[in-house]
């Protein structure tokens, strides 16, 4: 029985969408509250916001494998607050909250994405449930083989929970479209978790078309580390659709095409993301899967 829910926003302070929306339920909260549990908003990282960044001094979104939470010596603005977060909603571990949905978007041409974090017969369950309501979304399975205590994420603070990750909006720019999508699948996702804890799931169907992270990959660098070479033009916007192999991924910018060259076929995800920049990631890759739902 899920009781508590707990919906947070600006776990990045530049993916604007998040935060706006927090603001609209917390001047109307009953809208994503549900007879059966109650659920709170929760802003994560305010300081990154105010400076108009994605982070201060760490991604806050990778400061909560159990292991950090635990360590006093790691004392950056988004570590200190990533204990903070643990302790009003946590702890990780024995969590107050039994379901974070956590709100972000991306740069990259993903669509409407919701991110699965673990496995399951609630997760599988769910995703046949919003592919039902909300045809457009994209299921994307994300290290999922991982016990929740190794994930680094905000949201494995609770012991179940997703990411409704939707793009494509420029960091720190709120789009129409975007911001709807976001609110339409988090309402999906509170009204499941209400059928589920009334025992009143509908019948849904029996297999669900998703996707599974494989790898990150970089953007070709110099031996010295930096850049040299950005997203094949061919590629770009192009997330989750086939990649086949002696297709190109990347050019230098002294004009080489980067094929690429794996034995099988993936798709990209998070392709040319702003936000990966920082370490010179260019991708994700995944491989297409079917869950099934019973
Ligand atoms: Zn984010």
């Amino acid at each position: 029985m899920i009781k508590q829910v707990a919906v947070v926003g600006g776990t990045h302070g530049n993916e604007f969408t998040g935060i706006y929306l927090l603001k609209k339920w917390e001047a109307e909260p009953k809208v994503i509250t549900r007879p059966s549990f109650n659920t709170e908003t929760l802003f994560a990282n305010p300081q990154a916001f105010s400076q108009n960044k994605r982070y201060v001094e760490h991604d806050l979104n990778r400061c909560f494998d159990q292991r950090h939470l635990e360590d006093d010596s790691l004392t950056s603005i988004e570590q200190v607050r990533a204990k903070e977060i643990n302790a009003l909603l946590g702890p990780k571990g024995q969590p107050r909250i039994d379901f974070i949905i956590d709100l972000h978007t991306t740069t990259s041409n993903m669509g409407p994405t919701l991110l699965i974090t673990q496995k399951g017969a609630f997760y599988n369950q769910l995703a046949a449930y919003i592919s039902m309501e909300m045809p457009e979304v994209i299921i994307s399975c994300d290290e999922d083989h991982k016990a929740n205590e190794d994930h680094h994420f905000l949201s494995s603070i609770s012991k179940n929970s997703v990411m409704v990750e939707v793009g494509p909006v420029p960091q720190s720019v709120i789009r129409h479209d975007v911001f709807e999508a976001s609110e339409v699948m988090t309402h999906h996702i509170l009204d499941f978790i209400e059928l589920y804890n009334q025992d009143a799931v509908p019948a849904l169907p029996e297999t669900t078309d998703a996707y599974r992270f494989i790898k990150s990959i970089s953007l070709p660098v110099n031996d010295d580390g930096s850049r040299n070479g950005m997203i094949h033009k061919d590629l770009q916007d192009k997330d989750f659709t086939e990649i086949k192999p002696g297709q190109p991924l990347f050019l230098t910018f002294d004009g080489e095409v980067v094929t690429y060259e794996g034995e099988k076929s993936v798709y990209g995800s998070f392709i040319n993301e702003a936000a990966y920049y920082d370490n010179n990631l260019a991708m994700s890759l995944l491989e297409k899967i079917t869950l099934k739902t019973y």
